[in-house]
């Protein structure tokens, strides 16, 4: 595995005297940049790349991790991005290569990377990219202490940081998985509780599980145990709250689902100018193809913006033993004591922790602030496009009032009811950017935007299945902002 040198001296591979010079280097000094980004993840990299096209400016990364690619270095080894590699990652490099998959639950649609191409997709940005441009210095296993020094996690050292111009909060989003969260309920001795990153080993030595959570990560483990050769009898799944699932099939980049795209996109408005509730919004969503969600009986509460397959929920449907008695307290070696009850259960059980809340719900504040800049997302549920916005204003103008009125904050959704906010706020951003016609284009010609994958449709005169799918778009606009203005009010 490659390594990266910290301070202001090249990149390199294991080397002995490369680490001398690093030694020799460091001690001490002072580093001064234009920006200092804290956290490597998918943000971080999004936003320093971005800036790194926009600007000449100096740039200084540093994260606690090893690597590049934030919690992709703690991920179980079968997770997969929930959205298409096309509208993640940093702008100036595709992520995958735009394949369909041909077999799977995603046969048919665009590739999801894996973990591990998550992060030899983030280690070779920084090493191709980042470094060899002479403007970015990258401090690896080290902490920001938010007071103008980084420490080093190895040696302890620490180094003043001087900021010409902004410190960027990478990190607010809080992401929380499995391998590194604290779980919130007891666990008797001898009881068996893992992460998933453990089960590809530790699965053969049971033969029945026990899946606690029911956000994307549970789902996944369902997926996984199944396809691995589990029987459907011998999972149970501790449900707390039911999610609203989008259908991955309505959010697929391309030419060739440019109609259904743009179908689903119409309906959804449709549905949010008609709903007279919230729960009637989501029917409606589900009866228009938008979402998903596993036990078509049980009316869910839940929303976090998670995306699957009809393929996948057909599958988690064989998982009959559901437990809804909200969430677990205590774990002991004969039951499971729930917030609404017990269940029964015996000693050989493998219980599979799923109970990370990947996204923090911190409350939003505002992007930009004197000498500071706090990446959240600001396009609903497109977090690096959101990082490569964020960057590419604050690269563009001056003035903080403008760049947060072009960059408001989304809050991430939790419930049903954070839905509305979410896609008003998405819907209100899009209308400011349209008015400012290089924001407009600059947007529709980005990566992340799938831009790479369409054809220009704009610049010719449009099929007829496009014009009245446009047509129906921009009808059912104005009225789905005046409705969820109302549902919210409500
Ligand atoms: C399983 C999963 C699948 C996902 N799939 C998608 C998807 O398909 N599409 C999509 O758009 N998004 C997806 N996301 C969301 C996305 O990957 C990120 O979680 C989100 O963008 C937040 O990223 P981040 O860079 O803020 O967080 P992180 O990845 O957590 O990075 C923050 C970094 O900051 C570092 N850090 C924090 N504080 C300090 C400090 N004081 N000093 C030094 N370093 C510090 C941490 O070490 C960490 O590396 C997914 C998330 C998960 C969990």
């Amino acid at each position: 595995m490659p390594v990266y040198m910290t301070a202001d001296i090249e990149v390199t591979d294991y080397d002995g005297s490369a680490v001398s010079a690093v030694n020799r280097d460091r001690a001490g000094q002072r580093v001064d940049t234009d920006y200092l980004i804290v956290g490597a993840g998918a943000l971080g990299m999004t936003f320093a790349d971005q800036l790194l096209t926009d600007t000449d400016a100096s740039i200084v990364i540093v994260d606690r991790h090893h690597m590049p690619g934030g919690h992709w270095n703690d991920a179980y080894p079968f997770v997969r991005l929930h959205q298409p590699s096309a509208f993640y990652g940093a702008g100036s490099r595709q992520l995958g290569s735009n394949r369909i998959e041909a077999v799977g639950f995603n046969r048919g649609y665009f590739e999801l990377a894996s973990a591990a191409e998550v992060l030899s997709y983030f280690d070779a940005l920084m090493r191709e990219r980042f470094l060899p441009s002479g403007r970015v210095r990258y401090f690896p296993m080290s902490e920001y202490d938010n007071a103008g020094q980084m420490r080093s996690l190895l040696s302890g050292e620490t180094r003043d940081v001087a900021v010409g111009k902004k410190i960027v909060d990478a990190s607010y989003c809080q992401t929380s998985v499995p391998a590194t969260h604290t779980r919130g309920y007891q666990v008797a001795d001898n009881v068996r509780v893992v992460a998933p990153n453990a089960l590809p080993t530790i699965a053969p030595a049971h033969r029945r599980f026990t899946i606690v959570g029911a956000g994307k990560t549970a789902m996944d483990v369902g997926v996984w145990l199944l396809q691995s050769g589990a029987q459907p009898q011998a999972i149970r799944w501790i449900v707390p709250r039911d999610s609203w699932l989008i259908n991955r099939e309505t959010t697929q980049p391309g030419d060739e689902f440019y109609h259904r795209f743009m179908a689903a996109r119409a309906a959804q408005m449709e549905a949010a100018a008609e709903a007279s509730a919230v729960e009637d919004l989501f029917l409606r969503l589900e009866r228009c193809g938008q979402m998903l969600r596993i036990d078509p009986s049980v009316m869910p509460t839940m929303y976090r913006s998670a995306t699957i397959s009809a393929g996948e929920v057909e599958a988690l449907r064989c998982i009959k033993n559901v437990v809804r008695l909200g969430r677990v307290r205590r774990i002991e070696r004969g039951a499971v004591i729930l917030e609404g009850g017990e269940v029964e259960t015996t000693a050989e059980e493998l219980y599979v922790d799923c109970t990370a809340s990947a996204l923090g719900r911190r409350p939003t504040r505002p992007v930009f602030e004197d000498g500071r800049i706090t990446i959240q997302t600001v396009r609903a549920a497109l977090f690096c496009l959101s990082a490569a916005s964020i960057a590419h204003v604050e690269a563009r103008f001056d003035d903080d009032a403008l760049k947060n009125r072009l960059c408001p904050p989304l809050a991430l959704p939790n419930s049903c009811e954070d839905w509305l906010p979410m896609t008003l706020g998405e819907l209100r951003v899009q209308k400011q950017w349209a008015e400012d016609p290089a924001l407009r284009q600059w947007v529709s010609e980005h990566r992340l935007t799938g831009s790479n994958l369409r054809s220009k449709r704009t610049d010719g005169p449009l099929d007829p299945e496009s014009k009245a799918i446009r047509e129906r778009l921009s009808l059912a606009i104005p009225r789905a902002i005046a409705n969820l203005e109302r549902l919210m009010a409500l």
